[in-house]
């Protein structure tokens, strides 16, 4: 699903943010990118969403090699991720539903399909009720759940995260996180970038640590992709997308 090959980014006043990078992130996997302030967390994502390229290495994510990446193949590149910002990014006039049919409306997509997907994955992130509110009218953890119902509008091979849970207290970000690991048990990639490390210890996930642009330590594949192909984010697939969250978070 990605591959860094030899990767190093020098920027233009000489520092270098990365260097000799290689990492290999199987599909169905679920990462964690950790680091201190300053170790290249942002220059990874920066890389990985082809916003920055690498000084020397190559770098593939899908099917795109981002070196050989064209003009005309930025939309397709970027249709292929989900993106989760710790600020979460919602267009504040409008409302929830706009929101994630906003994603899907830029894309091509019919009315009758969006109404009937944002209705899913609304379900799915537990916010049924709070279709019409604003994100103002929302908290924090409700937002980003917003912004991943989002992430997912386009049904996405690899979701990227980058401090989702930086603005949620802790109990919110420890729900969050077991939503990012339902999306990934249904079949998608998720690489989340985190400063969070007590809430990281509490998974068995793979955990790849950023030293001064250096890796420093990577956990491995620790579990096995859980399923061998293509990922979930139909609810008319076959195999069985995660079960709605509605009322889990709802009676809360
Ligand atoms: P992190 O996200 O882990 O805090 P960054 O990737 O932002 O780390 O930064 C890694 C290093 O690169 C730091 O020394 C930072 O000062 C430097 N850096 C980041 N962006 C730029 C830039 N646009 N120009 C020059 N140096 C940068």
């Amino acid at each position: 699903m990605i591959e860094f090959i030899d990767v190093t980014k020098e920027y233009p006043n000489g520092t270098v943010a990365l260097r000799d990078v290689n990492l290999h992130i199987a599909p169905r996997e679920f990462v964690f990118v950790v680091g201190a302030s300053g170790a290249g967390k942002s220059t990874f994502l920066k890389l990985l969403l082809h916003e920055e390229v690498p000084t020397s290495g190559s770098i593939r994510v899908g099917r795109f090699d981002l070196n050989e990446l064209t003009q005309r193949q930025i939309p397709m590149f970027r249709r292929q991720l989900g993106v989760v910002f710790q600020d979460f990014r919602l267009i504040s006039s409008m409302d929830v539903y706009d929101n994630i049919a906003f994603a899907m409306r830029v894309v091509g997509a019919k009315e009758k399909a969006i109404r009937e997907r944002v209705n899913y994955l609304l379900q799915l992130v537990g916010l049924s009720l709070k279709i019409h509110c604003k994100p103002s009218e929302l908290s924090g953890g409700e937002q980003q759940r917003v912004a991943i119902a989002r992430a997912l509008a386009n049904m996405p091979d690899l979701i990227i995260a980058d401090e989702p849970t930086g603005n949620i207290d802790p109990r919110m970000s420890q729900e969050l996180l077991d939503l990012f690991v339902r999306l990934n048990e249904a079949g998608t990639t998720v690489v989340m970038v985190t400063h969070a490390h007590n809430l990281v210890r509490q998974y068995n996930k793979r955990i790849i640590i950023l030293e001064s642009g250096v890796v420093a330590a990577d956990g491995g594949l620790r579990q096995a992709p859980a399923q061998p192909q293509g990922n979930a984010w139909s609810p008319a697939k076959p195999w069985q997308a995660p079960e709605p969250a509605i009322g889990r978070y709802e009676a809360m």
